[in-house]
């Protein structure tokens, strides 16, 4: 790739911080505990493919994606961990899910039907895990109260169905990652209503070998949830509410650079809307930033940008391409300087603090016309463009 086109606007991806983050997972549940890594929605949005392949070579266990589209690309690109497809996938496409070796979440007795009339059809087996839902009210079985006895029941005649062979149990939990005693509480009881449908059907003879719930919340909180395997995605990355508690490293860097330096008169209008005018004679820093790569419009006038002089604000509405940062205490600062937006210096989480939301969004929004540059030992590995040239 031309050195031009990274010279814009990129983002870093450490993978040496990855490798840090999944050790202090590794360290914390053991050897007997097996590790699905989280990298649906382009490992959120660091780059599944090479996210993937460094998990692998780190050694998780398992992986998890959202979709069938999702699972192909690993495939693809040499993937060759057991894949765990959270979300739906249509029963036509069983025949897919069993040639590239995919497990499938199946989360109502319908659906598990479905699967097996087309895993017969084509003459093979389906590998699935069954998703019980205890109180995120999303996809599942549904078990709790008066649904208790019901959905035990669907679940027993859901593994018996020929063509398919369930190999795991899960569910998912909704405020593992908040301190409040109310949500301790709800976890506890989301844990004790899995834990019930768990021994409810052994009582039968259906077991599993793999039964998980942790996600990167419980990963950090509730040792005594990890069961078979733990299921973080959030932790892998390095950002979030627990990341401090893990010791974890941010993995992804944004940043951008200096593209133009102007001196603007007091009283001057900075960007559409008119939103900050000068009050003296101010440096002015164009970045070749906008909403478009994924820095959220609502941080207009809200933060600090990093330069190595130190931060430097925001100055009216960040545009779709460009935002305006205030260089006039940093007189180090030249055209073709980098910038941090959020990273190492400043954190993710500070701002989707500021934005009322959670890091999720604001890795996941870093959009197709940023590079991934990946480095590991200090060196850039690979550096990947997603625009079709
Ligand atoms: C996204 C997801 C996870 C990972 O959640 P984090 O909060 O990022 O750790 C785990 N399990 C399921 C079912 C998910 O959808």
């Amino acid at each position: 790739m031309e050195d031009t086109i990274l010279r814009r606007t990129w983002a870093e991806i450490d993978l040496d911080a990855l490798a840090h983050n999944y050790h202090q997972a590794r360290e914390r549940i053991g050897s007997k505990v097996r590790y699905l890594g989280v990298v649906k929605a382009d490992a959120y949005g660091h780059g599944a493919i090479q996210i993937a392949r460094e998990l692998e070579a780190l050694g998780a266990d398992y992986l998890a994606v959202s979709s069938l589209d999702e699972a192909r690309e690993l495939r693809r690109n040499g993937m060759d961990a057991p894949i765990l497809i959270l979300g739906h996938t249509p029963p036509e496409m069983t025949s897919q899910l069993i040639e590239h070796n995919l497990t499938q979440t199946v989360s109502a007795q319908a659906k598990a039907e479905a699967y097996s009339a087309a895993a017969t059809a084509c003459g093979g087996t389906l590998r699935i895990h069954i998703k019980v839902d205890t109180g995120m009210s999303r996809l599942g079985f549904l078990v709790r109260g008066g649904h208790f006895a019901g959905g035990v029941e669907a679940i027993l005649r859901s593994c018996a169905l020929p063509g398919l062979e369930a190999e795991g149990i899960y569910t998912h939990f909704a405020v593992s990652d908040d301190d409040e005693p109310e949500d301790e509480r709800y976890t506890w009881e989301q844990f004790a209503i899995f834990t019930r449908v768990l021994e409810a059907l052994e009582a039968k003879g259906q077991r599993f070998a793999l039964r998980h719930c942790a996600n990167s919340g419980a990963l950090a909180r509730y040792p005594e949830m990890y069961l078979d395997m733990v299921r973080p995605g959030i932790a892998l990355y390095g950002v979030g509410d627990d990341a401090e508690r893990l010791d974890l490293r941010p993995v992804m860097t944004l940043k951008s650079c200096v593209s133009t330096i102007k001196i603007f008169d007091p009283d001057t209008d900075v960007s559409y809307g008119r939103t900050f005018r000068t009050k003296e004679k101010t440096r002015v820093g164009v970045l070749p930033i906008g909403y478009a790569d994924g820095l959220f419009r609502g941080l207009s006038n809200r933060i600090a940008v990093q330069t190595s002089q130190g931060p430097a604000p925001i100055l009216g509405r960040i545009c779709m391409d460009m935002t305006m940062v205030d260089l006039t205490g940093l007189t180090g600062v030249h055209v073709g300087d980098e910038v941090e937006l959020f990273g190492t210096l400043q954190h993710v989480d500070h701002l989707a603090q500021v934005l009322g939301t959670i890091p999720y969004e604001l890795t996941c929004a870093v959009s197709k016309r940023v590079p991934r540059r990946y480095l590991k030992g200090g060196r850039i590995t690979e550096e990947t463009l997603r625009l079709l040239l």
